[in-house]
């Protein structure tokens, strides 16, 4: 399975529909700097639920909803506004079976399970309201319906399946014991350590 296109509607930097095609093997985005590299992966982050705000670098949900005056004053509220990110698989490889698509969106009319949409919408409607809405497959779902589908092909919120910027200088100058616990995570050794602790303590 893999990223086969985003679909980027008023999200961040993207003031207008965009779309952005993946490739099977290896996919580059070079730019200038600020030019929206990075939100392109916190597009990703935002629509699979795989991350807090502060991990897509922004303080509340709506701050993800394209803004042009972002770098000036005028943060004044005039009139719903809403931001959209697609992200379509490429599943041809079945790495997510029809059942278990089906289990997550609740009902057998998924349509094709070759290719998995899924998308997330912010919409705010004043100045404190927003909601937050998930969808597989254009079926409305909730958050944890989309982790338990990604959760069966290996992706998760806790997992390492995004190395962003700044991470790799992090891992090399952390204290040896904390990269041997990132290493168990991979190896997904840490969940029987956790079991282990949770059974000394009973
Ligand atoms: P670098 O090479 O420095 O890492 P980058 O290509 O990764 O740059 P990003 O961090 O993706 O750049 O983009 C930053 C830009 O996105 C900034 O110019 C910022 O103003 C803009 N931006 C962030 N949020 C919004 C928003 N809600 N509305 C409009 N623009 C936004
Ligand atoms: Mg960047």
């Amino acid at each position: 399975m893999h990223i086969k296109e985003l679909v980027l509607d008023d999200f961040k930097s993207f003031g207008r529909k965009t779309r952005i095609p993946f490739y099977r093997d290896f996919t580059t985005i070079s730019g200038p700097n600020g030019s929206g590299k990075s939100n392109i992966i916190d597009a990703v982050l935002f629509a699979l639920g795989l991350a807090r705000t502060s991990g897509i670098r922004a303080d509340k949900l709506t701050d993800l909803i394209y803004n042009p005056g972002h770098e000036g004053e005028s943060d004044d509220f005039d009139g719903e506004r809403e931001a959209s990110v697609e992200v379509i698989l490429d599943n041809r490889d079945d790495t997510l079976d029809r059942s278990q698509v089906v289990s997550a969106a609740g009902t057998e009319d998924v349509g094709d399970v070759a290719e998995i949409a899924i998308r997330r919408r912010v919409k705010q409607t004043d100045e404190e309201t927003y909601y937050s809405y998930y969808y597989l497959n254009g079926r409305s779902v909730n958050l944890s319906d989309i982790q338990d589908l990604l959760a069966q092909a290996g992706v998760t919120p806790e997992g390492y399946n995004v190395v962003m910027q700044g991470d790799v200088t992090e891992i090399i100058t952390m204290t040896a014991g904390r990269r041997r616990e990132i290493i168990d995570e991979i190896a997904g050794v840490a969940e029987f350590d956790a079991k282990k602790a949770d059974a000394f303590e009973e």
